[in-house]
């Protein structure tokens, strides 16, 4: 079968992670919210939330449920998260950038999850979509994540670094 006329009902994917949150005991809520909003999705462990943003494409909404789901399971394994997060930013302050790193690191760990999830649940993962949203989605934590560095380091020898939108 060729993959790229696969019909996909990415609502009924969708459905089936709800689901998958449900049995969890993870709820989801769906805010509106402009475009621009990039804190719209986002995981409180504390309240088992999971919330996404209103009204954007069902294929969108799933590879973003299955990142915030991937932070969910992360934070639950509270042994391994108080070892290789809290033990870190515990140790350096919010704006330092070691801080920001490992933020960087939770993220990418939490998209990661979601991807395997996905396996393991047996639903259907565009790849170079899945990649497309999260390296839109990771770009903007690298971008903070070295913003006073690069500042930094302008100022000291001059060198201009272009962030450009690369493709
Ligand atoms: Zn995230």
């Amino acid at each position: 079968m060729e993959r790229k006329s696969k019909i996909i009902n990415w609502n009924s994917q969708l459905e089936q992670l709800e689901e998958y949150c449900l049995s969890k005991n993870w709820n989801i809520e769906y805010k509106k919210g402009r475009d621009k909003d990039k804190k719209l999705d986002f995981t409180s462990v504390s309240e088992n939330l999971i919330v996404l943003k209103k009204n954007r494409h069902p294929e969108i909404t799933f590879y973003v449920m299955l990142h915030e789901i991937g932070h969910m399971m992360l934070c639950q394994n509270r042994k391994m998260y108080r070892e290789r997060f809290n033990a870190v930013f515990d140790d350096f302050s919010r704006g330092s950038l070691t801080h920001k790193v490992k933020t960087v690191e939770e993220e990418l760990d939490a998209w990661k999850i979601g991807f395997k999830l996905a396996k393991r649940l047996k639903l259907y993962v565009n790849r170079r979509k899945f990649e497309t949203v999260k390296a839109r989605c990771i770009s903007t934590y690298l971008i903070w994540a070295v913003e006073q560095k690069m500042k930094k380091e302008t100022k000291t020898n001059g060198t201009v670094i272009a962030i450009g939108d690369g493709k």
